[in-house]
């Protein structure tokens, strides 16, 4: 009997989960994410939607079970709800989800529910009107508070996602989990990572760590360790007799790189083999030398597993090794 087929690294890791950025452009300006003036990669550079649905497949096709559609702002990328469509079809595709600032959800929850959706990531960093606005920059608070129940109306289930700063919005994180507890919503707490130059803020002075989330967050709710995964490199707490978990996901304080099941591609078609490092293959290339077959794309995709590295060297003492924003490395 031949394998089923798999993607295994150098380490014996199973990659089994593909992040797709569809664009680099956002309709916010979060201040740990990109400069206020922000350079976007040309269109003629991104993947089509169709290239980008035939990497999708062919990564299906080698064992992938879990794709999440990321940006930028994906739901900013035009035709996006076909993608949904395309990839929602895929029968050995486990989950279809995306990560989403939240604004553009009124007018797609309930197409990404009718493309096989069900779970989606939003992200909101603070429930102050002003606060939200620094800290995004352009955004409003209520557009994306507004994004939360249309997804919640739409039967999706919702996991907040919310970047910790210190002196910024680390005084919100009790206040943030009772929020997400109220409408059994997960939430998990992000520390920031030195992705990208900015000048806004000083990455090392605003770092404030998942132990420190949680010695304040056990100020009010009692935080049991879980074993618990969502396929992605959250640790989870559970609070007796709720609903939600509470997620860290600590770049800096608690390494994640040692369970690593995935890879990014980025908007401009890059396949990326770490978050944290730079080692990479140009897919555009491949799918654009080879528009008939899938072959080489797949043997692309298999060869690339090979110099997927151990882990990112994430410091904060020293300047960004890595100068791709996160807009452009999808997160
Ligand atoms: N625009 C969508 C959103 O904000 O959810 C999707 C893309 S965004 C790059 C994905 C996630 O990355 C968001 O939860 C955001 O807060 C997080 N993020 C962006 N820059 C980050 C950084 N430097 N360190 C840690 N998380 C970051
Ligand atoms: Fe846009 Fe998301 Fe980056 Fe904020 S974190 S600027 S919403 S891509």
């Amino acid at each position: 009997m031949p394998h089923p087929p798999q993607l295994t690294d150098q380490f014996g890791r199973r990659i089994t989960y593909l992040r797709i950025s569809v664009t680099d452009r956002c309709d916010l300006r979060c201040v740990y994410c990109m400069a206020a003036d922000v350079q976007f990669v040309p269109h003629r550079s991104l993947l089509t939607l169709e290239e980008i649905s035939r990497i999708g497949r062919a990564f299906v096709s080698l064992g992938v079970k879990k794709i999440r559609i990321t940006g930028g702002e994906p739901l900013t990328r035009k035709n996006v709800a076909e993608l949904f469509r395309q990839l929602g079809r895929l029968e050995s595709l486990g989950e279809l989800t995306l990560t989403t600032n939240g604004t553009q959800l009124p007018r797609f929850a309930e197409t990404l529910y009718g493309a096989g959706v069900r779970r989606v990531n939003i992200s909101i960093d603070s429930l102050h009107a002003t606060r939200f606005r620094d800290i995004t920059r352009t955004g409003t608070l209520q557009r994306t508070l507004d994004g939360i129940d249309a997804a919640l109306a739409a039967g999706l289930k919702v996991k907040l996602n919310a970047v910790v700063l210190k002196n910024r919005n680390h005084d919100e994180v009790t206040d943030l989990a009772t929020f997400a507890l109220a409408r059994d919503m997960d939430i998990s707490f992000i520390e920031e990572m030195p992705l990208g130059l900015i000048d806004e803020h000083d990455r090392a002075e605003a770092y404030y760590s998942s132990n420190q989330v949680l010695a304040d967050l056990r100020q009010s709710y009692p935080l049991l360790p879980t074993t618990e995964s969502s396929g992605g490199p959250s640790r989870y707490f559970r609070i007796p007799g709720r609903a939600s978990r509470i997620g860290f996901i600590s770049p800096h304080s608690h390494n994640f790189c040692d369970q690593c099941n995935r890879v990014r591609l980025t908007a401009e078609g890059r396949l990326l083999l770490c978050l944290g490092q730079e080692h990479s293959v140009d897919l555009r290339r491949v799918v654009r030398a080879n528009p008939t077959s899938d072959d080489v794309l797949q043997q692309a995709i298999v060869e690339a597993m090979k110099i997927k590295p151990r882990g990112h060297e994430f410091d904060l003492s020293t300047k960004p090794v890595i100068f791709r924003h996160m807009n452009a490395t999808g997160g």
